[in-house]
């Protein structure tokens, strides 16, 4: 081990992330870190005195960006050579020992399970060593860090990791090899953050995991997922529980019966599909049919009839026909999601599809199919966002608007944010809004009442 410099007091830290939710989590769980270590956030990477660069790899672009990005800050290490560069997240994982080769002006490459070591590991650069540091942790005593992140500037809501990794291996999909195996943090712990996190303000937490609806299942002695939800509804100051992703093979009725039984679960479900053919979901190695994924939407919606849902779409996978684009069209139309992810399929290293296929349905192809997938969805979302016009909403209110700081934005259980004129002291509390206007892809409106701020008075959410 390298000799250690002094504790970096009065250092900034710049941290631009890239990808999903779980990135968004890292990248706060690594500047709580570092706060504690002695850093600041800084506002823009030219007052920072270490940048990192939070990856993902689950498509092509942010590569390109993260290689962009990179060219970019090494003038500002020409500048400053006490400047530190970091890569981190699932790319980081995922090139490994690569990018410090490529790239001389990088100091750290670290995956996302050696995050808990982020501050040795910059007092070792800072002492004139390049870090690589991309070992996973594959182990069920993986050790989950308790650090307390919030969404956003205000602590109204706030991520919380449940699991880490997947078992799946879906043939498109990189995660389980930048994440590594399905492990589940123990629900004691998973509760703990959710008490000490309601104890700061926290209304709203989301449970992170790569495929929640497995969550415990692997672990002996643990409590099934939707128990775990259900107990975090159940903590006092908690006015809504969400999360974050599932795989339809997984759902269970537990999780069925709770959206019919807990107020507190949000009215909003992202259940990735993927594709609507079978044929695709087998090459896609998803071990859900269409008519399965369909039942479960039946259930779901019998459940909770306002449930609010998205998805995933992937176009141009290996070997997509028309008819099965088409069949993916028909499935949009059936299920009428609120809104969808979607996107043209890029190879990824390692995967089960790029080992078996060839990446053979030509760009324009591609191209044209995403768009066609997203016009339908686009005409399905107006009509639902159109649907709310008129209505009385619950709003968890979060904050300033981002689109203009004089009004106040939150979130409805259906996860659609409402922006509407409000004094700031509304931050955290729920009120009822009028919907008068559906925007692009939000809802505007005006305040009708404030609704509670005592959890024994909290109306039915979502
Ligand atoms: S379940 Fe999700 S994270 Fe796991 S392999 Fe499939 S797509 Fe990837």
């Amino acid at each position: 081990m390298a000799e250690l410099t002094p504790a970096p007091d009065g250092k900034r830290v710049f941290i631009q992330t890239f990808g999903c939710q779980m990135n968004e989590l890292d990248s706060g769980k690594m500047l709580r870190l570092l706060e504690s270590d002695g850093y600041a956030a800084a506002a823009d990477p030219s007052d920072a005195d270490v940048i990192l660069i939070n990856t993902c790899s689950v498509r092509e672009k942010p590569e390109q960006k993260v290689r962009s990005l990179l060219g970019r800050y090494k003038k500002l290490k020409h500048a400053n050579e006490d400047l530190v560069i970091g890569v981190t997240g699932c790319y980081a994982q995922q090139a490994k020992g690569e990018l410090l080769r490529r790239f001389d002006d990088l100091d750290l490459v670290m995956g996302p399970d050696a995050i808990p070591r982020l501050p040795a590991l910059l007092m070792d650069v800072r002492a004139g060593r390049r870090e690589l540091a991309t070992e996973q942790l594959d182990r069920q005593d993986y050790p989950f860090t308790n650090d307390l992140v919030f969404r956003g500037d205000r602590r109204v809501s706030a991520f919380v990791t449940i699991q880490k990794g997947c078992d799946n291996l879906c043939s498109f999909c990189i995660v389980p090899f930048t994440r590594g195996r399905e492990v589940s943090r123990s629900a004691d712990d998973v509760i703990d953050e959710v008490r000490r996190l309601a104890a700061e303000g926290v209304r709203e937490v989301t449970f992170l995991g790569q495929n929640v609806n497995s969550y415990g299942l692997k672990k002996s002695n643990e409590i099934p997922f939707h128990e775990l939800l259900a107990r975090a509804a159940g903590v006092e100051g908690i006015a809504r529980v969400r999360f974050t992703t599932s795989n339809p093979w997984d759902l269970d009725e537990g999780l069925v019966a709770l959206y019919a039984n807990e107020p507190r679960l949000s009215s909003y479900f992202h259940l990735p599909v993927q594709a609507g053919a079978d044929s695709m979901l087998v090459r896609m190695r998803r071990r859900h049919t269409r008519e399965r994924y369909l039942e479960l939407v039946e259930e779901l919606r019998a459940a909770r009839p306002d449930l609010a849902l998205s998805t995933d779409i992937i176009v141009g996978f290996p070997g997509e026909t028309e008819e099965e684009h088409q069949a993916t069209l028909s499935l949009l139309s059936a299920v009428r999601y609120d809104f969808i992810y979607s996107f043209k399929y890029s190879p990824r290293p390692f995967t089960g599809a790029v080992r078996k296929y060839d990446d053979d349905v030509p760009v324009d192809v591609k191209k044209r199919r995403l768009r066609e997938v997203q016009d339908l969805q686009r005409t399905i979302t107006d009509e639902a966002l159109a649907s709310w016009v008129g209505k009385d909403v619950e709003v968890l209110v979060e904050g300033p608007s981002k689109r203009d700081s004089s009004w106040l934005a939150g979130r409805i259980g259906q996860n659609w944010m409402v922006n509407f004129k409000g004094s700031e002291r509304l931050c955290g509390e729920l009120v009822t809004v009028r919907v008068t206007e559906a925007l692009t892809n939000s809802l505007a409106g005006e305040v009708v009442t404030r609704a509670s701020v005592a959890r024994s008075a909290l109306p039915i959410l979502g």
